[in-house]
């Protein structure tokens, strides 16, 4: 470890993203991208936001965006916080919410939130979903500084009914409870609605995967104002412009044009279901999915195998060496004819 490194830096245990590789053109299903691209409105949004004031700051309050979301989820603006990245919205939230607390989230889950936990001093408990990787409301009713609960949840794909989250929020009036939805948008139904109800509930969002924005980097939390008061708090003690003008301008375009968002996400649902079908002929064990990504495993095969396999011949899966999940493999849906590469590239591997 480098002497001219804090003790800050000594101690950080860094986020490992998935692979973007550079030596060959792979088919891609490892990080949970959208295999569409953006819709067109957006492209012209941005080319018209690069022909204007960039050389001028951006609105650090993002008003205008904010309004939209406001009215696309049918919320105050005073109810929507932007962020660079819901990665950054969370982080965020551990800052405001979390630090010197000891909080509560699922063991297998989103590899972020210790990240978060270890830079920001926050103690917590790792609660172990079920054997069929269900999150069990109950282990959720004891002591705590703040609970997160993706829904559905990373990796498993696996989604919990709103009404479950619902009793979560509901016996722990006291802390911040987080609802990450990332992957809301293929199947599940938003805790959005309860948002006016309890004022612990943070929801967060992000248009990296239902939008096709990855590389626009724009997130969201929607909560009471005194949740978004400490967002603010936060962010303005760190970089008050971290949206630019060129992220404001698509990511109001992709909340408008939601005529291309259901037709595509639609796409990736029907995909995902031809392929689970698929998957289950060659006798592979599917969680059932409500996401973009499929959690898959093979009682004969291990599932390291299969992924250097996979990536041998140009495919490119995810594969996490941890307890629980070492036999299994994350596959992101990407189109029609790349998921049937993808099935056929598996099956050549089985049958050799
Ligand atoms: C992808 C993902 C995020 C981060 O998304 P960005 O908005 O791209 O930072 C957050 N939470 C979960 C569970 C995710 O899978």
């Amino acid at each position: 470890m480098s002497k001219f490194f804090s003790d800050l830096a000594k101690g950080l245990k860094p986020y490992v993203p998935g692979e973007q590789p550079k030596d060959k053109k792979y088919i891609k299903l490892n990080t949970n991208e959208n295999p569409y691209p953006p819709s067109p409105r957006v492209i012209k949004a941005i080319r018209d936001a690069a022909n204007s004031d960039l050389r001028l700051y951006p609105d650090p309050e993002c008003d205008d965006l904010r309004q939209t979301v406001a009215e696309c989820y049918g919320l105050d603006k005073k109810q929507v916080f932007v962020g660079n990245g819901s990665d950054e919205v969370l982080a965020f939230c551990f800052g405001a919410f979390f630090a010197g607390k000891k909080i509560l989230f699922p063991d297998i889950t989103y590899s972020f939130y210790p990240v978060y936990a270890n830079l920001y001093g926050v103690a917590y408990e790792a609660v172990p979903l079920n054997e069929n990787f269900e999150i069990i409301k109950e282990d959720y009713y004891k002591k705590n500084g703040g609970i997160v609960i993706p829904n559905p949840n990373a990796p498993t794909s696996r989604y919990l009914d709103i009404e479950k989250i619902e009793d979560i929020i509901k016996s722990n009036k006291d802390s911040v409870v987080i609802v990450d939805e990332a992957y809301i948008d293929f199947g599940g139904e938003s805790c959005i609605s309860l948002i006016n109800k309890y004022p612990n509930l943070l929801v967060i969002h992000t248009l990296s995967k239902s939008r096709s924005l990855a590389g626009l980097r724009i997130g969201f939390a929607f909560g009471s104002e005194e949740l978004m008061d400490g967002l603010n708090r936060v962010k303005n003690s760190f970089n008050s412009y971290t949206i630019d003008r060129i992220a404001l301008a698509g990511a109001s375009e992709a909340l408008k044009d939601s005529t291309y968002f259901e037709e595509t996400r639609k796409r990736i649902i029907e995909t995902r279901d031809k392929t689970m079908e698929a998957l289950k002929a060659l006798n592979f064990e599917i969680i059932d999915s409500k996401a973009n990504f499929i959690f898959i495993s093979h009682k004969a095969f291990e599932a390291q195998i299969l992924f250097q396999k996979l990536r041998e011949r140009g495919i490119l899966v995810r594969y996490f060496n941890k307890p629980r999940i070492n036999n299994f493999l994350r596959v992101t849906i990407g189109t029609d004819i790349e998921m049937e590469t993808f099935i056929k590239v598996l099956n050549n591997i089985l049958v050799e």
